[in-house]
C-alpha cells in the first residue's frame, strides 16, 4: 500500500489526543538502480562530490543510454540549467520527503506532474551541464538533504567505485515491501483474514517478500483501509494496509494467492 496521507492524519489526532505526541517515520522507498533489469553499472562516490553523497554512473559506451526511476513517483522537476551545474536534470517526488535527482541526461522523456512506476524511462545518459564526460549523476534526498544511497535497503559503497547490477522492474513472481505498524509488531494469520488463527508476528520496520496477494477481510492501517492480504510464506499472511509495497493495490506482476 502506498496512500497514508490521511489515515497520518488520522493517526496522528488519536496519537496526540490518547497515547501522546507520536511522529512516525515515513518508511523509505525501496530504491533501485536508475537502469533497466539486469545492466551494471560502475557507480563511484567521492569525498569531494557535489552533493556528498551523490553516486556517478559509468558504462562503455554510456552515451543516450536509458535513466529509468528508481522508485514509483511524481516527476516535479524537469529542467535544464545550460552548461553549468546538473545541465538538463529530473526530479522525482517519492512522498514521505524523498526525492531522486538524475543528471547531466542528454534529454528527457518525462513531463513534470507525471505518474511514474518502477523502470520508467526518464531520459537518457548524457554530459550536460558542468560535466565532462557522459554519466549519470544521482542523488536520493530526505526534506531536500543529501542523503546515502541505497539500493534495495542496502547501502552504496562510500567510499569508492562498485558495480552495481539493476533488478529495477525485472519481471518477478515475488514482490516485496516494508512493514510499517509505527511500533507494534504486526500480527501474521495462517489465512488472508483477522478470522485466521495468529501464527506470529513481523516486527514493524521488516522487509518481507511477498509471494502472492489475495482478497481477504477488510482492514485499516498505517497506508488506509484494504481487503488485500500478503503471503510472506508457507500458511503466513499479513495485511497490506500495513506494509509499504510502493503500490496501492495490488503489485504488478506478483500473483493471486
Ligand atoms: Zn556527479
Amino acid at each position: 500500500m502506498r496512500k497514508r496521507w490521511l489515515s497520518l492524519l488520522i493517526s496522528g489526532v488519536l496519537a496526540a489526543s490518547v497515547l501522546g505526541p507520536a511522529a512516525p517515520a515515513m518508511a523509505a522507498p525501496t530504491f533501485k538502480v536508475p537502469f533497466p533489469c539486469g545492466q551494471s553499472w560502475s557507480g563511484q562516490t567521492r569525498t569531494n562530490h557535489s552533493p556528498a553523497y551523490a553516486v556517478d554512473f559509468n558504462r562503455t559506451d554510456d552515451l543516450g543510454d536509458p535513466v529509468v526511476a528508481s522508485a514509483p513517483g511524481t516527476v516535479d522537476r524537469v529542467a535544464d540549467l545550460g552548461g553549468t551545474s546538473y545541465g538538463k536534470y529530473v526530479r522525482i517526488d517519492h512522498g514521505g520527503g524523498y526525492t531522486t535527482y538524475y543528471a547531466h541526461l542528454n534529454g528527457f522523456n518525462v513531463s513534470v506532474g507525471q505518474s511514474i512506476g518502477y523502470g520508467k524511462v526518464i531520459g537518457w545518459v548524457g554530459s550536460t551541464g558542468g560535466s565532462t564526460g557522459p554519466h549519470l549523476h544521482y542523488e536520493q534526498r530526505l526534506n531536500g538533504a543529501d542523503i546515502q544511497v541505497r539500493f534495495n535497503g542496502a547501502l552504496a559503497l562510500y567510499w569508492g567505485t562498485r558495480t552495481y547490477t539493476s533488478d529495477n522492474a525485472c519481471s518477478s513472481s515475488t514482490g516485496s515491501g516494508t512493514v510499517n505498524t509505527s511500533g507494534t509488531p504486526l500480527t501474521v494469520r495462517s489465512g488472508p483474514g483477522t478470522g485466521y488463527t495468529a501464527v506470529g508476528t513481523v516486527a514493524d520496520g521488516t522487509r518481507v517478500t511477498i509471494h502472492c496477494q489475495t482478497s481477504g477481510s477488510t482492514v485499516t492501517g498505517t497506508y488506509g483501509t484494504s481487503s488485500i492480504w500478503d503471503r510472506i510464506g508457507s500458511g503466513r499472511f499479513i495485511a497490506d494496509a500495513y506494509v509499504y509495497t510502493g503500490y496501492d493495490g495490488y503489485i504488478p506482476g506478483v500473483p493471486r494467492c
